[in-house]
Order: structure tokens, then C-alpha cells, then sequence
């Protein structure tokens, strides 16, 4: 079946006329990426005057709330709109209070300690891992060893609604990092280039499940200043089945710090739903990491980029892979159809395959 239309900039058959999904979305980055400090402040001001007018379910459906996430790749001061938001009683999306105020983490904890309703406490832990502060811990710890009773309505304790924060905590309190505190993202260079880091090539074996074509999904360069934060002293390699890491639990590699990686048994899948051209495809692409950091949350809520670092954009809910034997270098790598995951200290993951 052939499609009436083509995205007039990258060609991509469309059954509609206009601009592809990814075009869009380029274009639309961009012109965040372009908003001057004067800007900026409009789009902050528009924020809260629609957090103002807002009830507490209707702010994440608004225009604004979508303005509120571009702000945040763009890592802009957030105080006045969590503060707004605090004052309209509106908790979601969790990020409005990123980072907040001693002030509104207060008030948030004392509504956690007088609420009776699960479905409010489940929004004010997440508001609380979002702030992320040692009082915040404490009061996520004290509700995991203590909880109260709407804690059976929900699926999971306060250290795992910690996570979304990018952080946790363990058994006795001691804080867990989870993300990387600096953020790079892959853009398109000029051509591909398989030296330092970079995205997909053929590992010349084939999976002994689907028989597809096996890839080193991902090779970072730890020696690359901008990855010291990584704390990988030489070339760490990810590898898997583009076929079947899709539709199964993850893959995992083993790999050495010389550049060479183990993939570890897994459960695949038996259909190959990946031909040549979808494998050059991936293979091909001129995916470069950015010369510059990028704001942490700036692959947080779309899937029109890759970061390493920074806060992941999840499909549903977060959710951390934990490596096997990590300190013997095991990466699990993961991604759900498609484009899910991020790149953190337990999660080491490629964020966004070249789509599909
Ligand atoms: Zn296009
Ligand atoms: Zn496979």
C-alpha cells in the first residue's frame, strides 16, 4: 500500500499533507532552543496566569503545561511557577515542583501527613521526589517504614516514587543517585562517524533467536571530557538485537573497557520483523553528540531526541533497570517499542533508537 503524501522535507510517505511527526518536532525544538531571555519570561508569565485560572485536573490538558515542559529543556528558574501551582493546589506534572522551595516542600509534606486520599498521596510523593531535598528523603523514608494507610491502594512503596525524581534511597536511608547531574544529546552531524561515541553498527553476528542482525546499539567514548561525569576511563559498548530488545525484558551486555562487549543470554523472540534496509537504516544515521551540556530535562518529554544523561522520557511509568553485576561492568539495555529509557547509573540505556 502506498501512502498519497510525502513529508516535503525528509520525504517520509505521510497519508496526510503537511510535515512528518519528526519534521515537526524538529522545527518546533528549534525554536524553543531559540526563545530569548524576553521570551522566556513571556512564556513563564503565560504559565502561571493559566496555573491561576486552573483547576487541579485540567492544567496538564492546557497549551501551557506544553510550554511549561519546553521551558524546562531549556533549564529555565521554575521558583514562581511551583509557587503558583503550590497556592492553586495543582500537582500535575510532578516537575512543576523540580527543585522547589524549603517552603513548598513543607507545605507538601504536611498535605502528605493529613491526606487520607491514595490518589493524592500518590501525587504528593511524586511532587516530593521531584523536590528531591534530604527533608524530602527523610519524609519518603519515614512514609516506607511508617505507612499510612493509603499506602495499600497503591502499587508501589515511596522509594520507588522517588525514582521519577531520579534518585532513592535504601533500606537504611542512605541516599542513591539514580541520573547523571549533566546532560549531552545526540544531533544530526554531517556524516556518520564510528570514532568516539556514537550510534549503530553491524556486530557481524546474528541473534540466535530471530537470526536478525546483531548491533552495538551504542559506544560511548568515556575518555571524551564531556563524559567524564560517566566515570567509564575508556570505550563502553551496548549491545543487542534491534529486533528483539523490543519486544522482550532487555538485553544485557558484558562489556570491557577496551571496547569489547559480551552479549548475555536472553529471551528473544522467533519472528525477524527487521529487513536490511530498516538495519541500514539504523546503521547509517549521523547522529554526533552535542558539543555543549543540555539542560537536564531536555529529552524529558519528547522522543524527537537522545540524551545521555539528564531525565529520561518514559512511555509509562519510570522504571530502572538494575544490572546484574554492574561492578563488573554489565549494561542492561532496553527500549520498548521504539522509544522509551534513558541513559542513567542503573539504567544504562540509549534513550530513542533512530526510529524504526
Ligand atoms: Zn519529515
Ligand atoms: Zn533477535
Amino acid at each position: 500500500m502506498s501512502l498519497k503524501y510525502k513529508c516535503p522535507e525528509c520525504g517520509t510517505p505521510l497519508g496526510f499533507e503537511g510535515l512528518c511527526w519528526r519534521c515537526r518536532a524538529k522545527h518546533h525544538r528549534e525554536e524553543v532552543n531559540n526563545w530569548t531571555d524576553e521570551e522566556i519570561q513571556k512564556k513563564i508569565n503565560q504559565v502561571i496566569e493559566r496555573l491561576k485560572t486552573s483547576k487541579e485536573d485540567e492544567f496538564y490538558k492546557t497549551d501551557e503545561c506544553d510550554i511549561f515542559q519546553d521551558l524546562m529543556t531549556r533549564g529555565v528558574d521554575i521558583k514562581e511557577i511551583s509557587k503558583v501551582a503550590c497556592e492553586r493546589e495543582i500537582y500535575y506534572p510532578s516537575e512543576l515542583y523540580y527543585k522547589a522551595s524549603e517552603e513548598i516542600r513543607d507545605t507538601i509534606i504536611e498535605k502528605i501527613m493529613s491526606t487520607k486520599s491514595a490518589d493524592d498521596g500518590g501525587r504528593f510523593l511524586q511532587c516530593l521526589a521531584m523536590i528531591g531535598d534530604k527533608k524530602s528523603q527523610d519524609t519518603l523514608y519515614e512514609l516506607k517504614i511508617n505507612p499510612r494507610p493509603w499506602r495499600k491502594k497503591l502499587y508501589v512503596d515511596s522509594d520507588i516514587y522517588a525514582e521519577e525524581g531520579g534518585w532513592t534511597f535504601d533500606s537504611k536511608n542512605n541516599y542513591i543517585k539514580l541520573n547523571y547531574d549533566k546532560c549531552f544529546s545526540f544531533e544530526i552531524g554531517e556524516k556518520k562517524d564510528e570514532n568516539g561515541t556514537f550510534i549503530a553498527r553491524r556486530r557481524g553476528e546474528k541473534c540466535p533467536h530471530c537470526g536478525g542482525e546483531m548491533l552495538d546499539i551504542l559506544v560511548i567514548d568515556g575518555r571524551d571530557e564531556r563524559f567524564s561525569f560517566l566515570g567509564l576511563d575508556g570505550i563502553t559498548t551496548v549491545s543487542c538485537c534491534p529486533n528483539c530488545v523490543t519486544l522482550c525484558e532487555g538485553i544485557s551486555t558484558k562489556f570491557k573497557l577496551d571496547g569489547t562487549s559480551e552479549v548475555l543470554d536472553y529471551e528473544g523472540e522467533e519472528e525477524n520483523y527487521f529487513s536490511e534496509d530498516i538495519i541500514d537504516e539504523m546503521i547509517n544515521n549521523k547522529f554526533v553528540v552535542s558539543v555543549k551540556e543540555k539542560p537536564l530535562f531536555y529529552g524529558a518529554f519528547g522522543d524527537d531526541v537522545s540524551t545521555i544523561g539528564g531525565f529520561a522520557s518514559w512511555v509509562q511509568d519510570w522504571e530502572y533497570r538494575v544490572s546484574r553485576v554492574w561492578k563488573e561492568n554489565e549494561i542492561p539495555c532496553s527500549n520498548s517499542l521504539g522509544y522509551y529509557n534513558g541513559f542513567s547509573r542503573r539504567n544504562f540505556i540509549y534513550r530513542n533508537l533512530p526510529k524504526l
